[in-house]
């Protein structure tokens, strides 16, 4: 399966700063990228634009959104609709970040909502899951995963081929400099792809399933090798050319 690196810069960069990114990551990144692996960048609303005329011909960048709202247009103060998405270029959203479940109060139903209004629009969803850190003490990891796969996907309707990722968050290690180790990511991943298998049949097993919490250049290619790893999802490491190329090509 490709493997699929993304960058969530989160509430990070002006315009400018995120097109001299984008730049950056063109040209460290475009002349060596292999030909298995996809790059993806989720800036923030106001920078989409400006990234994507950034990629302007590079096949293998595409560009996301980190949020949107679920309906089509609407009476819905300071919210974005994927339609307006698609008018710059986005063909990716993000959905269930730990921050917009824990920091702003995003619950199951809501994201499920998403995930079904995104799919039905045509877009490609990345679904983010992961367990906190008293849920891992309490040996509830397999089961969160669980929670979280069947309501998130709980009203999508036929998943198109590829349009789906799953990305695997535990909340512990994002944004801390923790990583989880090997064992602890193999045994996440496998529970995932198992999971994805019982919900989506085939097409759950050729869903990929990226790493996220504290990738860096140097934990990435270790963590990249690992089996049912397709790809990571990287916050801090992403925020300059020079660090998330590394990543990319690690
Ligand atoms: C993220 O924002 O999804 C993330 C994994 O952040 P970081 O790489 O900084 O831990």
């Amino acid at each position: 399966m490709k493997k699929l690196l993304a960058a969530n810069w989160k509430m990070y960069k002006t315009r400018a700063e995120a097109e001299a990114t984008a730049r950056d990551m063109v040209r460290l990144i475009a002349p060596s990228l292999p030909a298995d692996r996809e790059v993806l960048v989720f800036p923030p609303f106001t920078a989409i634009e400006a990234v994507g005329l950034a990629f302007a011909g590079q096949a293998r960048f595409g560009v996301g959104a980190q949020n949107f709202w679920p309906r089509k247009e609407g009476a819905y103060t300071g919210e974005i609709a994927p339609r307006m998405l698609a008018d710059l270029g986005c063909a990716w959203v993000l959905v269930g970040h730990s921050e917009r479940r824990w920091v702003l109060g995003e619950e199951d139903g809501l994201l499920a909502e998403k995930v079904a209004f995104a799919l039905a629009e045509g877009f490609k969803v990345c679904l983010c899951i992961g367990e906190k850190i008293e849920e891992r003490r309490a040996g509830r990891v397999e089961e969160i995963i669980d929670g979280q796969l069947a309501a998130g996907l709980s009203a999508a309707g036929d998943i198109a081929d590829g349009a789906l990722a799953v990305a695997y968050e535990p909340v512990w290690a994002i944004g801390t400099g923790e990583v989880a180790g090997p064992a602890d990511i193999l045994h996440a991943h496998a529970h995932t792809r198992t999971r994805l298998g019982t919900i989506l049949g085939e097409k759950g097993l050729r869903t990929p399933i990226l790493y996220g919490g504290s990738v860096k250049p140097e934990n990435a290619s270790e963590i990249l090798s690992l089996d049912n790893v397709n790809g990571v999802l990287v916050g801090g490491a992403s925020l300059t050319g020079e660090s998330f190329s590394r990543i990319a090509l690690a």
